[in-house]
This record gives structure tokens, sequence and C-alpha cells, in this order.
């Protein structure tokens, strides 16, 4: 299994904000947030190194960090103001942690967003 710093945190081997968890997903702040709200989502029982990646036996788990993400956004209180959800792909998209993960961005409007 490649490892990575999500996996050393699954393990509890090195420090998180830890705010959500089940059976198969783990929900934690991010340490360099880029909005008020900024949470990542992550299955904790398999590596799945980027999105391109995923099988289609695993399709259910993209689902899971989705339902995770909405049940933090109620339980929290801005589910009914909004938030977004964003997967990063690859070198393009800037993805920097290999193992997939759903970010959580909320707390304020976020503006719209692209290429620049
Ligand atoms: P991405 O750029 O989509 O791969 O997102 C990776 C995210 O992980 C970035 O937003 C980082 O700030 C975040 N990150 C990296 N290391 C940690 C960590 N130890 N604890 C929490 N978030 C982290």
């Amino acid at each position: 299994m490649t490892d990575t710093i999500f996996g050393k945190i699954i393990r509890r081997e090195i420090p998180a904000n830890i705010v959500y968890e089940d059976d198969e997903v783990l929900g934690f702040k991010d340490i360099a947030p880029q909005a008020p709200v900024h949470v990542l989502f992550i299955p904790k029982n398999d590596v799945i190194p980027t999105l391109d990646d995923l099988q289609p036996s695993q399709a259910h788990l993209v689902g899971k960090l989705a339902l995770a993400a909405a049940e933090y956004a109620r339980r929290e209180g801005f589910a009914q103001n909004g938030y977004r959800i964003v997967m990063n792909c690859r070198e393009d998209a800037g993805q920097t942690v290999f193992h997939i993960h759903l970010h959580l961005l909320a707390g304020a409007p976020l503006g719209h967003f692209g290429a620049a």
C-alpha cells in the first residue's frame, strides 16, 4: 500500500484536527485553509492515489466522501448558506497528496473559479 501523510493521519502517527469519522471516512481540518471552513474527507481503508485510479468497485467511496461532507455541513450549521466540494486530480489541478480526498470549503462567499 503506497503511504502518504494522510495514511499517517489515519493511523494517528501524526496529529490532525479530526472533525468527522465513520467506518469508511475520516474528516480533518486542512493545515493550510483556503476558506474559513476547509475540511478534507478521505477514505480510511483504501489508498487510491488519484480520482483517475478509482475503480468501478470503489465508486461508492466518492459518494461516502460527499455524504460525510454534507453531514458535517448540516451539523456545523452552514449547509443552508452553502459550500463547495473539490477533488484535485494530478499536476494541472495542483494535487499534492496522492490519497484521494474531497475538499469542503465554506464559511464565506467563495466566488467562481477557473483557469487564470
Ligand atoms: P491537494 O492539493 O488537493 O492534494 O490537497 C492536499 C491538501 O492537504 C492541501 O490543501 C494541504 O494543505 C493539505 N495538507 C497537507 N498536509 C496536511 C496535514 N498534515 N494536515 C492537514 N492537511 C494537510
